[in-house]
C-alpha cells in the first residue's frame, strides 16, 4: 500500500514548485483575497502558504488528505465544465505522502482552529490552534521519504527559479487577488489585488514593460480575447514573453502563439518574436482539461475559434495602436 501510495504521490508532486501550484491553487479554490508563499532553499526544505479563504472545518481536515477526496466535484456532470482549478482530490494525499506537513486552520464559522500534522502520510496529531479564518500549509523536507526522488532535484537555486517562475504565471492568471512571496527570507514579489491585470503586469515584469504595451480586448462568437500585446518595435529574440491564460488558467497553447505570431505577420522582422499577456475565456465545452496531471498543455476539441478569436483580437489592437 506504502508503495504504491508514493508512486501515486510522484505522479502529482515532481519538485517544490508543482507542491506550490497545488497549494496556491486550493487558496483560490477557497475564495482567498490574499496569499503568501513563502520558500527557503528552493523550497526542498520548506514552503509555507497562507490564506485568508474560506478555512477547513475540523471534521473535514482528515478527509481532505484521502486520495481523489475532493469537495469540488459533486456530479459527474462537473467534470465536463470544471470552473475551480483543482479536481482531482490527490494534491494532498500526494504532498503528505512525500514531506512533512503541518496544516493550521479556520472555517469562519468555527470558534477555534485545528492544526494537524502528517509525516510520510502517517498523522502525527490533531490539536486545537488559535488562528485568523483561513488556511496555513507548511511543507518540510520534500522526499524525505524517498532519496531516490530526491536526487532528480535540480540544485535549489533551479528549484527556487521554477518556483519564481510559476508565481508570475498564477500572479498574472489572479489579478484580483493580493499575492506575497518570500524567498529565503526576502520579498520578491507583491501584488495588491486591485483586479487590473495591467497592476499585475507591472509588478511581475517592471514598468519598462508594462508602458510599452497595446491593450487587447475583443470578442468572437463564444471566445474573448483581452490583455495586453507588445508594440511591433519591442519584439523579442525569443518566445519567452508570450503568455496565454484560459479560463483563469496559465497554459502551454501551441495554437495561441501560431495565432498571435500570424497575426503580427509583415509587421515584425523574420525571426523576431511578439510578447503578450493575454486571457481567454473560452467555452468549457471546446477545452479538454483533462490532459496531463500538471494541467498545463491544453488541447482543444476545435483549435480554429480559438485561434481565429486570438488572430483578429491581436490584428485589430495592432490597427487601433498605429492610429
Ligand atoms: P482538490 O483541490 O482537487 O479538491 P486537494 O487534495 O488539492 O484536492 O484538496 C482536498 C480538499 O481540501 C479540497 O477539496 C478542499 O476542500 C480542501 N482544501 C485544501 N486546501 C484548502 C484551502 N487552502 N482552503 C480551504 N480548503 C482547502
Ligand atoms: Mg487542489
Amino acid at each position: 500500500k506504502h508503495i504504491a501510495e508514493l508512486i501515486a504521490a510522484g505522479e502529482v508532486v515532481e519538485r517544490p514548485s508543482s507542491v506550490i501550484k497545488e497549494l496556491v491553487e486550493n487558496s483560490i479554490d477557497a475564495g482567498a483575497k490574499n496569499i503568501t508563499v513563502e520558500i527557503k532553499n528552493g523550497g526542498t526544505t520548506f514552503m509555507r502558504v497562507a490564506d485568508d479563504g474560506c478555512g477547513i472545518y475540523r471534521d473535514d481536515i482528515k478527509k481532505a488528505f484521502l486520495r481523489h477526496a475532493t469537495s469540488k466535484v459533486k456530479t459527474a456532470n462537473d467534470l465536463d465544465m470544471i470552473s475551480t482549478l483543482g479536481f482531482r482530490g490527490e494534491a494532498l494525499a500526494s504532498i503528505s505522502a512525500v514531506s512533512r506537513l503541518q496544516v493550521i486552520t479556520k472555517n469562519e464559522n468555527e470558534e477555534i482552529g485545528s492544526c494537524y500534522e502528517i509525516e510520510g502520510g502517517d498523522e502525527i496529531s490533531l490539536e486545537d490552534a488559535g488562528c485568523p479564518t483561513g488556511t496555513t500549509f507548511v511543507i518540510r523536507d520534500l522526499f524525505y521519504n524517498i532519496p531516490a526522488r530526491s536526487k532528480f532535484l535540480k540544485k535549489d537555486v533551479a528549484e527556487g527559479n521554477a518556483v519564481s517562475a510559476l508565481m508570475d504565471k498564477i500572479v498574472l492568471s489572479h489579478p484580483e487577488v493580493a499575492f506575497t512571496f518570500i524567498r529565503d527570507g526576502k520579498q520578491v514579489l507583491r501584488t495588491f489585488g486591485d483586479g487590473k491585470l495591467l497592476s499585475a503586469i507591472y509588478s511581475v515584469f517592471g514598468k519598462d514593460f508594462a508602458k510599452g504595451l497595446i491593450p487587447v480586448d475583443y470578442t468572437l462568437d463564444s471566445v474573448t480575447v483581452k490583455g495586453y500585446i507588445s508594440k511591433p518595435i519591442n519584439s523579442r529574440p525569443n518566445r519567452n514573453m508570450q503568455n496565454f491564460f484560459i479560463n483563469g488558467r496559465f497554459v502551454k497553447t501551441r495554437t495561441g502563439m501560431a495565432a498571435l505570431e500570424e497575426a503580427y505577420k509583415g509587421s515584425i522582422m523574420v525571426g523576431k518574436f511578439p510578447s503578450a499577456v493575454l486571457q481567454l475565456t473560452v467555452p468549457y465545452g471546446i477545452i479538454d482539461v483533462n490532459v496531463h496531471p500538471a494541467k498545463i498543455e491544453v488541447r482543444f476539441i476545435n483549435e480554429r475559434p480559438v485561434f481565429d478569436a486570438i488572430y483578429h483580437a491581436v490584428k485589430t489592437a495592432l490597427q487601433q495602436g498605429d492610429e
